[in-house]
């Protein structure tokens, strides 16, 4: 509570100092004098109320259209404004094979997209690194951030910068600075470990604060370390056990470093790529397949000193990103993405502790997805079931994993992406998170409105969402952020999702 109250403390400051602006403010537009002071003084009862939202919706719907249907449907206070990615998921339009929402223009722009910065990157903060070149061209001259912050600042709402680490291979530079996966083969991923990557990131976070008056950073990279590619312990990806990444050099020095084998490494995931491959042909090992698995990682302990490598690479990158933000400003806030199969693996969760996530910024965006989470979790059931647990039927490994994760009673395994999760998964995982942290930094979940699911899985009704948002406020969360982005959320799942936070705070 004592963090609570000082780091509300310090954003009043801030507030304070920045008031000076406020005569403006009140002059520029339809912001109330009072509505912004009566926010500022209740900064520990304020809680954030942020919506995920690619340049492509302002420049379809009109920048005040948007910012106002956000005020007013989703009661939402904060922009987290997709500023960097070459991925789908964050920006664009409704992926394609998908119905669009009823709002903004109905026509995909699948290919014409081509991500990149939607805001303009200055040259002199990538002079340490190949990749100069990434000014996404899909909007012309447009800078989204020096577009929408004004705008967003006339209503009083707080604007971040969202960051994601999704890169295409034609971006000039990539080449070079590309993984390595087992065989030996550049990839289209970029080395975490990679001086010049480093400094990619830590360079456009620097440039974005330093070049727009914004409130800070959403940091996103769900990438995954070789374990869990190799078994393909994640939702939405294939078992890629033969191209599993890193083994460059800037990986093997990391590992000298260390003291880590990286011969005996490599040849640990080559026979853990041959015990994937048998087990998806059914040829089960003597003693059995989780037993064949175990005996491997004992067997070949530098297979997790290797995932332990790419999470330090990884976690080095969000520290990193962190100090270069408050080196432009120490008050500008840094949250991180953190991903779904944090929620639904109890081997990725294992190499996530909260507590010292909650060291490297002051808040993190859990993925909480429940409507999308059922098919999610289901298909993270049946990768994990073909190959470790191969030997157990994939309904009793479902409730043996629920148990684990401390789920609730969640639908059986063929009926889970049709059912989704429940909004009780939404409260446990918030609390979950809470505690984690223990106040050191604030924990704002991920709620799903409008995820694309499957045409058999669940498509979440206004109620699922006003449930799911009520849900995460009840189990104490400092806030929320609509994900993924706007241009896939009907205007009645955002009107609910207010509805929700209006009601809670009374
Ligand atoms: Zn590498």
């Amino acid at each position: 509570m004592k963090i609570h109250r000082s780091s509300g403390n310090i954003r009043r400051r801030e507030f304070l100092q920045k008031s000076a602006g406020l005569a403006a403010f009140a002059a520029a537009g339809p912001l109330s004098l009072p509505a912004v002071l009566s926010a500022a003084e209740q900064p520990n009862t304020r809680k954030t109320i942020g919506i995920q939202v690619g340049a492509v919706s302002f420049v379809d719907e009109g920048t005040e259209k948007v910012l106002d249907l956000l005020q007013e449907r989703g009661a939402v206070d904060t922009i987290y404004l997709t500023t960097f990615t070459y991925g789908r998921g964050l920006a664009g339009r409704q992926i394609s094979g998908h119905p669009f929402p009823d709002h903004g223009a109905q026509e995909s722009d699948e290919k014409t997209f081509h991500g990149g910065n939607y805001a303009t990157p200055h040259p002199e903060f990538y002079r340490d690194t190949v990749l100069k070149q990434t000014r996404a061209p899909d909007h012309g001259d447009l800078d989204i951030v020096a577009h929408v912050l004004p705008a967003a600042k006339k209503r009083g709402m707080r604007l971040f910068c969202s960051v994601e680490d999704v890169f295409r291979s034609d971006v000039p530079g990539v080449k070079d600075v590309a993984e390595v996966d087992l065989p030996g083969r550049r990839t289209g991923t970029l080395c975490l470990c990679h001086p010049h990557v480093r400094a990619f990131w830590t360079g456009l976070a620097t440039d974005l604060c330093q070049s727009y008056d914004i409130d800070g950073i959403l940091f996103f990279n769900e990438r995954n370390g070789p374990l869990l590619n190799a078994l393909g312990a994640s939702h939405a990806q294939s078992i890629a056990s033969s191209r599993v990444t890193c083994f460059c050099e800037h990986h093997q020095r990391a590992a000298k470093e260390r003291g880590i084998d990286f011969e005996r490494a490599r040849q640990g995931y080559a026979k853990l790529d041959r015990f994937i491959q048998a087990a998806l042909k059914d040829q089960r090992p003597t003693d059995g397949y989780f037993v064949e698995f175990w005996r491997l990682l004992v067997e070949w302990p530098e297979i997790i000193a290797w995932d332990r490598l790419f999470d330090a690479a990884k976690h080095q990158v969000l520290a990193e990103v962190n100090a270069a933000v408050k080196r432009v400003r120490p008050g500008l806030q840094v949250g991180f993405h953190i991903e779904h199969v944090n929620s639904f693996n109890p081997i990725f969760r294992a190499t996530r502790s909260y507590a010292d996530l909650a060291t490297k910024a002051d808040f993190l965006k859990v993925v909480v997805y429940n409507n999308c989470g059922g098919e999610r979790y289901a298909n993270f059931i049946r990768n994990v079931g073909s190959t470790v647990f191969r030997d157990v039927p994939k309904e009793e490994l479902l409730r043996f994993n629920n148990h684990l994760l401390n789920y609730g009673d969640e639908a059986k395994l063929d009926e889970l992406a049709s059912a989704g999760l429940s909004p009780d998964y939404v409260f446990r995982e918030t609390q979950r998170a809470l505690a984690g942290v223990q106040g050191k930094c604030k924990v704002l979940p991920g709620i799903d409105i409008g995820i694309p699911t499957g045409k058999n899985s669940r498509q979440a009704s206004p109620d699922d969402t006003y449930a799911a948002v009520a849900a995460a406020l009840k189990a104490g969360a400092d806030g929320l952020i609509l994900s993924r982005k706007y241009s896939e959320m009907r205007l009645a799942n955002l009107a609910a999702a207010g509805r929700a936070v209006r009601e809670f705070k009374g």
